[in-house]
């Protein structure tokens, strides 16, 4: 069988919890290096010394994705560690859902610099070593919410598709460079996300549904490894996927 994840190296933002913490787990035992990158240090940690107790290699480095410089920072230190990036996973993501009449302005922005801005400051450090390289993978988390309009939704909506935009420039951009670029668009997966609603009956009514329907995130971490694993001559566009029972 054909093995294109090996030896990879693979920056992982947002792998604390959840979708990118389950892509690591994966990828990590398929023979990658995972970087693993998110604001929580003791859980990034805490998966970083569990993967390297189990033979597999990883590393932690804290950054928080909505500041530009953390961001390069951690790419280029992978660089100055490894000599090369092989993918980024710009998966780190917030979705504090509220009608926009409720002008929550605060979670607005904070959905603008995590889920938007933070996509494009992985691919702002990562992009001038993979030019260089003449080879990469970006991988930019999107969702089915980056494909329809969902209730309470609107800003969450808005950076989802953004998201979908900028990987379709980048991905006709990017091709002098053989630099592969994929959009994975999850539905309902069960992880943290939904912690951070601060409408308690918003959270009650998705965490219901949520219970019903959401499929584990190893759904998730397959569709990566997926994508990654496909010949260098071979790019996964974009991989939209949802639990059966989803509209
Ligand atoms: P989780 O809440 O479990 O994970 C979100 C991750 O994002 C955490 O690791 C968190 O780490 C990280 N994160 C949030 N803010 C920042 C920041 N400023 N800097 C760095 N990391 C940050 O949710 P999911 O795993 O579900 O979310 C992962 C991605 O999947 C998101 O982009 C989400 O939109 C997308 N998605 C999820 C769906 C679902 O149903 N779960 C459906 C469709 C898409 P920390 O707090 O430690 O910084």
């Amino acid at each position: 069988m054909m093995d294109n994840v090996k030896d990879k190296i693979i920056v992982i933002t947002g792998a604390s919890s959840g979708n990118g913490e389950a892509a690591a787990r994966h990828l990590a035992e398929r023979g990658a290096v995972v970087v693993l990158a998110a604001r929580r240090e003791d859980r990034i940690n805490a998966l970083r010394d569990e993967l390297i107790a189990a033979g597999y290699r990883a590393q932690a480095l804290p950054t928080d994705v909505a500041d530009k410089v953390q961001v390069r920072q951690t790419v280029d230190a992978v660089v100055e560690e490894y000599g090369r990036i092989d993918v980024i996973i710009n998966n780190a993501g917030v979705m504090p859902l509220a009608p926009l009449e409720q002008l929550k302005t605060d979670e607005w922005d904070h959905m603008i610099d995590v889920n938007l801005k933070g996509t494009l400051y992985g691919i702002a450090a990562a992009l001038p070593h993979m030019q260089r390289q003449k080879s990469g993978h970006i991988i930019n988390v999107s969702s089915v919410y980056g494909h329809k309009m969902g209730p309470d939704a609107t800003v969450y909506c808005a950076t989802k598709f953004a998201v979908r935009a900028l990987s379709e420039g980048l991905r006709q951009e990017v091709k002098p460079y053989n630099i592969r670029t994929t959009i994975i668009s999850p539905g309902l997966v069960a992880t943290e996300l939904l912690d951070h609603i601060s409408d308690t009956t918003i959270q009650a009514q998705t965490r219901e549904f949520a219970t019903q329907v959401a499929i584990p995130p190893d759904s998730f971490a397959r569709m990566v490894a997926f994508a990654i694993n496909e010949p260098e001559n071979v790019d996964v566009n974009e991989i939209l996927f949802r639990p059966t029972a989803q509209p």
